[in-house]
């Protein structure tokens, strides 16, 4: 059995360290925001060039404090795309905005900034652009849109930390953008996490007290705030990835082109880099018209895979768009196309061509 992704075989190797770190921690008894979280925030800001990183308890938490920080209020409008992860749109919504959802480019399937503009209304604060799989969105012309239009851009890059796009730092793109530690992603923790990187300084303490009962100074309260702090044991299990991390995502982009070589000429739409974005594959997602089937047929043949979404957003219950399926036809097909094969750093040469032969073989079957 090749799994979709095993987080065994990483903690094995990192087992004694990892002990370590806890043992530093339980030592020192220091547990919320203190200097394993402080180290933290200063490396990930440098590694992915922002000036600030502020750590909170998770992905979600750290785009809800962006919004917030960034502005976002009840009766407002923030774009983002129609197809991610819940938390890009429930985060507007929980901050009393409205989620307006675009639908996506059909090759990357981010967001496609010609829609984005059209998407724009008087009552639009903010975009939420979404590097999806790990590959940075089209962020020159979403920027260079939201500062002509006075936009907001809060970049959820929960799935690309680490990548970059024009050379810079995926941390350089945006007022505010937002990690995800979610065990299974590319810096994961031994548990929940997330931080908020930013290179505007009222951004940054913004976050910093919306994370702490919107308090700076203890037992002073100017603003309402949250209870949501990075903690000191998952800061410090991080930092002993966080080394890894760069190499961790190379040997992602090799199993991708391994992957592309392998599957080249099959009846599959295989992922896309399109350059400036350098893409740190979070996950290799191919597309195939008779998905189920061979979900089915991989299955069988001992190959684990996982489908990176099922639903478009709009059409989640939540959000309650009607004909949301005909309103948003790319995101839409994605939906019913998509599947990730397994694809994290510890998979084995030989589990590729393993994996790349499973899929031969399920798609001679269909044909
Ligand atoms: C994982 C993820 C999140 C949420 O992160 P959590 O840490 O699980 O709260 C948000 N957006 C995207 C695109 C994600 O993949």
């Amino acid at each position: 059995m090749i799994p979709q992704i095993d987080l065994t075989r990483q903690h094995e190797g990192l087992r004694a360290e990892l002990l370590d770190a806890a043992s530093r921690v339980l030592a020192s008894s220091w547990f919320i925001l203190g200097p394993e979280g402080q180290a933290l925030e200063a490396e990930l800001a440098a590694l992915c060039q922002a000036s600030h990183g502020v750590g909170v308890n998770s992905g979600t938490d750290a785009l809800l404090f962006a919004l917030k920080a960034l502005g976002v209020q009840p009766g407002d409008e923030v774009i983002t795309s129609a197809f991610s992860f819940v938390a890009s749109g429930s985060t507007i919504a929980l901050c009393g905005a409205t989620p307006v959802f675009v639908d996506v480019d059909p090759v990357t399937l981010n967001l496609d900034p010609a829609l984005v503009e059209q998407a724009i209304t008087p009552r639009t604060r903010a975009v939420v652009p979404v590097h999806l799989y790990g590959q940075v969105a089209a962020m020159d012309a979403l920027t260079a849109l939201a500062r002509a239009r006075g936009l907001a851009v809060i970049a959820d890059a929960a799935q690309a930390v680490g990548a970059t796009y024009a050379g810079r730092g995926v941390g350089a793109w945006g007022d505010a953008v937002c990690l995800s530690f979610y065990p299974t992603k590319n810096l994961g923790g031994c548990g929940d996490g997330g931080m908020v990187l930013t290179s505007r300084d009222e951004v940054a303490q913004r976050v910093r007290r919306l994370r702490d009962h919107g308090s700076l100074r203890k037992y002073e309260h100017p603003e309402l705030g949250h209870s949501s702090r990075l903690d000191e044991l998952q800061a410090a299990f991080l930092r002993v990835k966080l080394p890894r991390l760069p190499q961790w995502n190379e040997a992602r982009r090799r199993l991708a082109a391994r992957y592309r070589a392998l599957l080249d000429g099959l009846p599959l739409t295989l992922p896309v880099e399109r350059p400036p974005a350098q893409h740190i594959y979070h996950q290799f997602t191919v597309r195939s018209t008779q998905r189920e089937i061979l979900v089915r047929r991989l299955a069988d043949l001992g190959v684990g895979t996982a489908i990176h979404y099922p639903t478009i957003l709009p059409a989640q219950p939540l959000f309650r768009h009607r004909e949301a399926e005909a309103a948003f036809p790319v995101a839409a097909r994605a939906a019913r196309e998509v599947l990730s094969l397994p694809c994290f750093p510890e998979l084995a040469d030989e589990e590729v061509r393993a994996v790349a032969a499973a899929v031969r073989t399920a798609l001679s079957c269909l044909s």
